[in-house]
């Protein structure tokens, strides 16, 4: 494809995302194929000659889309909604328009240096500790996702812990990343402690927590990283990062902060209170722009009060990636901050998203999910009908119907049965979750599309599906 050829369907494609972004709400919001209709659809064997790009553009439309969910519609409220927006499309555009690939500084100096500022200004918007910037002895890097923060985070624990059999503590509703984090870096299966949760708050217990790192110590592990959460997948819980940190201390034990979704909130002055005991204990911390800072996948930011213990953990230099410029120790290689070796410019995104909405932007965005968020759920708690956790301080509201005349487990089973026909009409989308052997709804807001109507049209749908 010559650059004319390019400029003449970039253009259509960038037609085509603008007219999908303004008549997106008229599609279903969850796919109505069935398993294999896609693949059917589409050829067995790839072209042997070379075809005109309208034609992959018209499969796009014919085949494709009807096998879409619409993650971008302002009525999709399952899991956490994608934050994609103009200016991180474009930034990511622009970063396959380069097509650099920065594993080290000296592939491309600015791809490693806009990393650089783009983590350190997002901690200062956040108000991370100061110990966090590249300029200390911290740093920050971005990350495909916070399932390869995480599992980075703990090698970057171990590393510091030195050799024996590590553990790691979790809790119920720590994020399954974490379990699989411990897999993969080859611990015993026995060896990923579930620390027991406050049954009302879901928030870890600090107290289990101590008693079973004594245990544990005595009988010869190596505690090795405890992971706290703030704002749970499930419900939004918010474990005592303070108290944990402090037990951590006590251990010797590396502290992870799991922010993935509910980090970002820090923008708001209001809402720094989430990571209290953040500052003075945590040893890692990610969050995701991608789930709720108005940038689209992939963009996840960790990080670290010592980069130290990472480095020494991932760097490796063979003679083919010898350069001066690492050589000098002058210079980030983010390559020995990851898993894998290359790395996409992802900064350039999450530059264009801070600078074209700035703080103020940010800030505009957090709220107004949030206030949305306790509009949906006041909305609930109105009618007699359902109830709803009053714990909603980001934008997930956890409700259920009440079925007073069935067990629970027959209950659970309307409440699923009442999400299958909720999301097969298409006009929303919600997930569950299991609370206290409960089944509830989950309805996330926090799409850049989503409006007080969607979330009104959504309640109209919910209440006319269970009379
Ligand atoms: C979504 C989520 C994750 C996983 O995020 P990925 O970036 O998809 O790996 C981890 N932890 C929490 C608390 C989450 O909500």
């Amino acid at each position: 494809m010559s650059p004319e050829e390019f400029r003449k369907h970039g253009k259509q494609v960038i037609d085509w995302i603008a007219d999908y972004l303004a008549s997106v709400e008229s599609h279903p919001v969850r796919s109505p194929v069935g398993p294999g209709d896609i693949r059917r659809a589409l050829p067995s064997h790839p072209p042997e000659h070379g075809e005109p790009f309208e034609h992959t553009l018209a499969d796009l439309d014919r085949v494709l889309l009807p096998g879409i969910t619409h993650w971008q519609h302002p009525r999709f409220f399952a899991y956490f909604p994608a934050n994609a927006s103009g200016p991180a499309i474009l930034g990511d555009l622009l970063s396959s328009g380069l097509g650099v690939q920065g594993m080290l500084w000296a592939t491309s100096p600015a791809a490693t240096e806009l990393e650089t500022v783009v983590v350190d200004w997002l901690a200062e918007l956040l108000d991370l500790p100061r110990r966090f910037r590249t300029d200390e002895a911290g740093g920050g890097v971005i990350q495909d996702s916070a399932s390869s923060a995480s599992l980075v985070a703990l090698l970057a624990a171990r590393q510091r812990a030195g050799a024996g059999r590590h553990t790691l503590y979790v809790s119920s509703q720590t994020h399954s990343s974490l379990e699989r984090a411990g897999r993969i870096a080859g611990l015993g299966a026995g060896d990923v402690r579930a620390v027991e949760v406050d049954p009302d708050t879901l928030a870890m217990d600090p107290d289990r927590l101590a008693a079973l790192l004594e245990r544990d110590r005595a009988d010869g592990a190596v505690p090795t990283l405890v992971c706290a959460t703030i704002g749970t997948t499930a419900t939004t819980a918010i474990d005592p990062v303070a108290r944990i940190g402090e037990v951590c201390r006590q251990h010797g034990v590396w502290l992870h902060v799991d922010a993935a979704y509910a980090g970002v909130a820090a923008v708001c002055p209001e809402l720094r209170w989430i990571n209290d005991g953040v500052a003075a204990y945590a040893d890692s911390y990610v969050t995701n722009p991608h789930k709720w800072l108005l940038t689209n996948f992939d963009c996840s930011v960790l990080w670290l009060a010592d980069r130290a213990p990472l480095i020494d953990a991932l760097s490796a230099l063979p003679e083919y990636l010898r350069n001066p410029a690492t050589s000098s120790g002058e210079v980030i290689d983010y390559r020995d901050w990851q898993l894998p070796l290359g790395r996409r410019f992802r900064a350039l995104k999450l530059w264009a998203v801070l600078r074209w909405y700035g703080a103020e932007g940010l800030r505009a965005h957090i709220r107004d999910g949030i206030a949305l968020a306790d509009e949906f759920a006041d909305l609930v708690a109105a009618d007699p009908r359902f109830e709803v956790s009053d714990h909603h301080p980001f934008g997930l509201v956890c409700f259920r119907p009440r079925y007073p005349e069935l067990s629970t487990e027959d209950a659970n089973a309307a409440t699923m049965a009442l999400v299958e026909r909720l999301n097969d009409s298409g006009e929303l989308y919600l997930t569950h979750a299991v609370v206290g052997g409960r089944t509830v709804l989950r309805l996330a807001v926090g799409g850049p599309a989503t409006q007080r109507r969607h979330v009104h049209q959504a309640w109209e749908a919910i209440r006319a599906a269970v009379s």
